[in-house]
């Protein structure tokens, strides 16, 4: 109860600050929506540094959505193993959205064909995983009821004919 009470005001007021910080970019990051980069990430798109790798992208070399070729492969080898999506990668300043960071122009309509494919291919998996499980948990279900239907025909009487013939004693 008293850690408060004990704690340096100005180790509160730090702190209270960092929450704050993080509050607000927590809140610029849903207000400011999907294909947005963070003002960090574009300061370094206009310097020509990585947003991959953090590195300088040197002025001959051609850069992908503000990453090395290198590093931009590797961004795209993570959004289509499904690790991240394409607007986390934006949103956490690792690439730049579309149409900005130097790609040339030629690209592009290929680019969006393969982007398309893969957004495609990630809701592919998606779906099996949500199917794959939907018919786990269908098959557990099945097979929890026929367990019950055992133990409630193991719990009844045996269905037997009914003996009355023998029954006739002394006759
Ligand atoms: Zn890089």
């Amino acid at each position: 109860m008293d850690t408060i009470a004990r704690m340096d005001p100005n180790a509160i007021a730090e702190k209270l600050s960092s929450l704050i910080e993080e509050l607000q970019s927590l809140h610029r990051m849903i207000s400011e929506g999907p294909g947005t980069l963070p003002a960090e990430a574009r300061s370094m798109l206009k310097k020509r540094i990585c947003l991959g790798c953090g590195k300088p992208i040197p002025a001959d070399e051609r850069s992908v959505r503000g990453n090395h070729e290198a590093c931009w492969k590797r961004i795209q080898r993570a959004i289509e193993a499904g690790r991240m999506t394409e607007d986390e990668a934006i949103q956490n300043g690792f690439l730049a959205p579309k149409r900005t960071g130097g790609r040339p122009q030629k690209h592009t309509r290929l680019s969006e064909y393969l982007r398309q494919k893969d957004t495609a291919a990630q809701k592919t998996s998606e779906f099996d995983e949500l199917a794959s499980n939907a018919v786990a948990e269908m098959a557990a279900d099945l097979d929890a009821a026929i367990a019950r239907d055992e133990a409630e025909q193991a719990a009844k009487p045996p269905v037997t004919s009914p003996k009355r013939s023998r029954k006739k004693k002394g006759a």
